[in-house]
């Protein structure tokens, strides 16, 4: 199957799909959308309100600010993949509880991401940033990349945060500022390697971010 035909397979599982909690309130399951081939692939948290009506990712408040963030590196939303750690939304916003995102990324995100093989990975917020790095925090280890499991990942805040605290905004402009270099030199080594083990180690050894 080409990424394509893989990624098509998922969204319609997704669309059927009634493995947790989150399938009962939903209006619309939400898969990513953007090309098979893209380089960089950004992971949300999960569909809110907006993303909940039309069964797409980022389309709200947050989704024009990641719009104007493409922009700014001469990127548009139809270049780049976009999905999130959970494909439903959790009721009333809540946060998605360790069973939804263990379910729903071991059943639906590995497979795009390996459907995809981007050469970045950029997290937006701490649901997607944990499924690389267990112990980091974003405060510390945002916009810097990372050979995490094989794969080059940027952690960012989520354009959401800036939306609530204006000071952040210039910080996730300037981490996106990285995003172009860092595709180029995808293929050379990260300037931060994280094995497995050491991931799961404690925090103290992470804060030398
Ligand atoms: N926030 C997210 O994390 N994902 C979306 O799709 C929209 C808002």
């Amino acid at each position: 199957m080409n990424p394509e035909e893989t990624l098509k397979l998922v969204a319609e599982e997704v669309s059927k799909c009634n493995l947790c909690e989150l399938y009962h309130s939903r209006k619309l399951a939400v898969p990513g959308e953007g090309p098979g081939n893209s380089d960089i692939m950004f992971i949300g948290e999960g569909p809110g309100f907006h993303e909940n009506e039309q069964g797409r990712p980022f389309v709200g408040a947050a989704g024009k600010f990641l719009e104007e963030l493409l922009a700014s590196i001469d990127l548009s939303r139809e270049q780049v993949y976009i999905t999130n750690v959970v494909k439903c939304r959790p009721p009333g916003n809540r946060d998605p509880q360790p069973i939804e995102v263990e379910t729903c990324t071991t059943t639906f995100l590995d497979r795009q991401i390996q459907a995809i093989n981007p050469k970045l990975i950029v997290t937006l917020g701490r649901f997607s940033m944990s499924l690389f790095l267990t112990n980091a925090k974003i405060s510390q280890v945002h916009g810097q990349s990372m050979r995490i499991k094989g794969r080059l990942v940027v952690p960012m805040y989520h354009p959401a945060a800036a939306l609530h605290q204006g000071s952040l905004r210039p910080v996730i402009k300037d981490d996106f500022a990285k995003l172009p270099q860092l595709i180029a030199n995808a293929d050379e080594p990260a300037r931060i390697q994280i094995e497995e083990e050491e991931n799961k180690q404690d925090p103290k050894q992470l804060n030398l971010f």
